[in-house]
């Protein structure tokens, strides 16, 4: 038997199990509480960056994250591993965000860029928006760059910058994450964020304004968001808020979520809803391990995407993300007034 003095030293994977167990252990019991309705704390501090590349299913970019923590308290978030165990309850606000990211643009090595997505781990739309306008201050700073962009939210504060956004039309997207349009699995799933309903008429308004609009149903989760019905009713409401693009994805579940998933099928009295995840839909056993990353099995995944994607292509939508992956030139004259100008690449073009 070997004792802990005499073990040696842990291999650095072993070593990184144990920081991920760790640091699960700690997130599932504080962030379990992603139903609380307590405000959040904010506080500011400041980054040495804020530009930072990524790759998700084969799409390459760069991404900006003005906050971190997130008021939205969705109990599927994915953002929520690698973050502070008080993501839900306490938003830092990147307050020197606007100047890093204007440092960083002025000495891109390239003259080139990739479009950049805001945010990829926190909503930069949700309420501390309203108190520290990080987001306004950065969207400001890409125009001025040349930069195009995408931004993901479950916002209605975005229609603050419904003209900033309509003057850069051509050269960005905005998409709303909707998951559900039912109100009793909303409060339940993502209690911080606005009923679908309200974001629907915020969407309007931007696709009236010609701004190219988006829906992500992200994720769908079974058994709860996932009937035809359903996902029908995002769809039509799409459809009316003059949306061009829909796409979606199914729930994938790590240690961490999957706590929160369970409490959330009992909240919602999903019957055998933890048996039908572990055994049909996900098919794992519980521990979950915590680097697991876990996707519904193919069949299941195929048939509700596919519904999905039919109903998207009879309202006449396109059931896709826009190709955006291509790099722009970045504005050389570093000048604000130098936008709208000759060198422009219209994002459209090649949507
Ligand atoms: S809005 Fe996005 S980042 Fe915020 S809690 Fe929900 S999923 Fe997470």
């Amino acid at each position: 038997m070997t004792s802990v003095a005499e073990a040696p030293p842990p291999s650095p994977s072993k070593r990184f199990q144990f920081l991920i167990i760790a640091t699960s252990i700690i997130n599932g019991i504080v962030m379990n509480t992603w139903h609380s309705k307590d405000s959040p704390v904010f506080e500011t501090k400041n980054s040495k960056s804020i530009v930072h590349p990524f790759i998700v299913k084969g799409h390459r970019g760069l991404t900006i994250n003005p906050y971190q923590g997130c008021q939205h308290r969705c109990g599927y978030c994915y953002a929520t591993y690698e973050w502070s165990p008080e993501f839900y309850d306490k938003i830092y606000a990147k307050s020197n965000a606007p100047e890093v990211l204007e440092s960083q643009l002025k000495s891109w090595k390239s003259d080139t860029i990739e479009p950049v997505m805001v945010s990829s781990a926190t909503d930069a739309y949700q309420p501390a928006e309203l108190k520290y306008g990080l987001t306004r201050k950065c969207i400001e700073i890409l125009q001025k760059y040349n930069v195009p962009y995408y931004v993901f939210t479950k916002s209605k504060i975005i229609e603050r910058d419904l003209q900033l956004h309509q003057k850069y039309k051509d050269d960005c997207f905005l998409v709303w994450s909707i998951t559900t349009t039912d109100e009793k699995i909303r409060r339940v799933i993502e209690p911080g964020t606005p009923p679908a309903h309200s974001m629907f008429k915020v969407i309007k308004k931007f696709a009236d304004a010609g701004v190219c609009c988006g829906v992500s149903i992200d994720p769908i989760l079974p058994f709860i968001s996932d009937s035809p019905d359903h996902v029908q009713e995002i769809v039509d409401s799409c459809y009316d808020a003059g949306v061009a693009y829909v796409f979606g994805a199914l729930l994938r579940l790590r240690s961490d979520i999957w706590e929160r998933v369970k409490i959330i099928l009992e909240l919602l009295h999903i019957e055998n809803g933890i048996d039908q995840y572990k055994n049909v839909i996900y098919q794992f056993k519980e521990p979950l391990k915590p680097w697991f990353n876990v996707g519904a099995n193919k069949s299941y995944e195929t048939s509700v995407l596919q519904r999905l994607k039919e109903k998207v292509l009879e309202k006449g939508m396109i059931f896709d993300f826009p190709d955006l992956i291509r790099n722009v030139r970045l504005n050389s004259n570093k000048n604000p007034s130098a936008y709208p100008g000759g060198e422009q690449a219209i994002l459209l073009s090649y949507m």
